[in-house]
């Protein structure tokens, strides 16, 4: 028996802690799992499920586009943005009561009520003021997307939070950024009837990602006539008449009649009383945990984005279940980072696994690159001037494939099956090895057969001749 008023308290009901409570209830622990905001966190609420919804409401406009090159004759479409808001809200309205409904069916009560930590092992919820105890504490509260640079009047700007409600569809939308959200959204908007700016401090869009996806993304941004500044930042928003006037470095000056700041999020762990516990956080203000997600304090862990390792979805969800089994399940496990498969869900998408070609040439003495750049079998008829962008990089020492990426429709869905191939081990061999499904775009994946370069560490540059830089056809 325990004296504890439960066996498990977590704080936040988002991908992470939703699956952390309903695998250890299953396991046979008492769980108390409190949300202050609504069930289901940034994933289900104002993240990926919306955004995908919204990303499919804006592929719509280049479906009726094409639709005349293949003999449809479309009369003028129209776009209703209120209908999609209330359709989308239906949606994650009905997710989030499943979420819910799940919780209770695995024996897990639910405390809506903000929750902060009191001690190690005591937890206060906001609501009411009750205090409950727990042996374990599981902190799974997320991320929340930040309002930077600050400078004055970003007060004004929105954040991916707020652009799902807005009451109208901004006529002249202004981003500020050039990560995922900033992509996404821009690719949304601008096919939704907006005009879109964004304003990048880089010199290209997705840091972090492939050099030649980098630029296939930006090239597919501006022919969705979104107008991109690069090297810049905002220095001032002010209100203005008609929305408002945004002043960037190099002196120059955007109306819109909305600012989306999407510069990054932070781990939420302001004001949870961690410091009563004596929580250690790292320098950006994330909880810092070891393999098992544990803290420096034995009893309280913690899992998703508020510990800012590999802030995606699924992770959240993967660590949540490892904890679950490792203090409940007697199955201890140590989430795997590698070969994360992700995408951008700008139009056309990117989707990606494994190294990039930067990321490859830094790490192994000898890297081989097999690229493709062609148009989609689609564009043919409807006249579309769109890429499809492929790349495989492999290890010429083992042949290993260490990533792979495209650009290009349903990139994200291949992404999703390559990963398991690499994963694997899979090399090269394998894939050249597999028989083709014709006629697809994957296919290219395993017929790409002509080395596009060849890296050696000590060789500054491609070798030889067969070193044509990706897009040369
Ligand atoms: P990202 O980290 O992806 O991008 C932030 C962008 O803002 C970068 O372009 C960055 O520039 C720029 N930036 C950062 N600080 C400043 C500043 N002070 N002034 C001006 N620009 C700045 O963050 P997002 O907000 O787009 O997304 C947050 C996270 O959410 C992602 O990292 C991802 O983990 C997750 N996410 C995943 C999605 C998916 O899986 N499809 C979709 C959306 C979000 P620089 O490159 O120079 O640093």
């Amino acid at each position: 028996m325990t004296d504890f008023d439960a066996d498990l308290f977590v704080i936040g009901a988002g991908s992470g802690g939703v699956r952390a409570a309903r695998v250890a209830a299953m396991h046979g622990a008492r769980v108390v799992i409190a949300e202050e905001f609504r069930i289901g966190g940034t994933c289900v609420i104002r993240g990926c499920v919306p955004k995908k919804l919204m990303v499919y409401a804006s592929r719509f406009k280049d479906d009726f586009e094409d639709a005349a090159g293949f003999g449809w004759s479309v009369r003028p479409p129209s776009f209703d943005w209120p209908k999609l808001v209330a359709a989308k809200e239906k949606e994650i309205s009905l997710l989030s009561e499943v979420y819910r409904a799940n919780l209770i069916k695995s024996g897990v009560r639910v405390e809506q009520s903000r929750a902060e930590l009191d001690g190690p092992q005591s937890v206060r919820l906001c609501a009411s003021g009750r205090k409950v105890s727990a042996r374990t504490v599981l902190v799974s509260t997320g991320a929340s997307p930040v309002l930077e640079p600050d400078i004055p009047g970003r007060g004004f700007a929105i954040t991916s939070n707020e652009v799902f409600d807005l009451p109208e569809l901004p006529k002249r939308l202004l981003i500020i950024g050039g990560g995922y959200i900033a992509v996404e959204f821009a690719s949304v908007f601008a096919r939704l009837g907006s005009n879109v700016a964004m304003a990048v401090r880089g010199e290209n869009v997705l840091r972090g990602f492939d050099g030649d996806m980098r630029n296939g993304v930006r090239d597919a941004l501006l022919r969705s006539g979104i107008e991109l500044s690069f090297g810049v930042l905002p220095t001032n928003v002010e209100k203005s008449a008609a929305g408002y006037h945004v002043t960037l470095t190099k002196g120059a000056r955007v109306d819109a009649d909305q600012v989306l700041i999407a510069t990054g999020r932070r781990p939420n762990t302001k004001g949870l009383g961690l410091e009563n516990a004596g929580v250690e956080l790292d320098c950006l203000g994330a909880i810092k945990v070891d393999a098992f997600s544990q803290t420096n304090i034995d009893s309280i862990y913690a899992v998703g984005d508020v510990t800012n390792r590999v802030a995606l979805t699924p992770v959240a969800i993967r660590e949540g279940h490892a904890f679950a089994d490792t203090v409940f399940g007697g199955r201890p496990e140590a989430v795997n980072y590698e070969a994360i498969p992700t995408a951008v869900f700008s139009t056309p998408e990117l989707g990606c696994v494994g190294s990039t070609e930067e990321e490859a040439r830094a790490a192994c003495d000898r890297v081989d690159v097999y690229a493709a750049n062609f148009r989609p079998l689609k564009a043919a008829l409807s006249g579309r001037a769109e890429r499809t962008l492929m790349k495989i990089i492999a290890d010429a020492n083992t042949d290993r494939v260490l990533g792979a990426h495209i650009l290009g429709e349903d990139a994200a869905e291949m992404a999703q099956l390559l990963a398991i191939a690499i994963k694997l081990g899979a090399k090269k061999a394998d894939f050249d090895a597999t028989m083709a499904l014709h006629p697809t775009a994957a296919e290219e994946l395993v017929t790409l057969r002509t080395r596009t370069a060849r890296y050696e560490r000590e060789v500054a540059g491609p070798e030889g001749p067969d070193c044509a830089p990706l897009g040369a056809e």
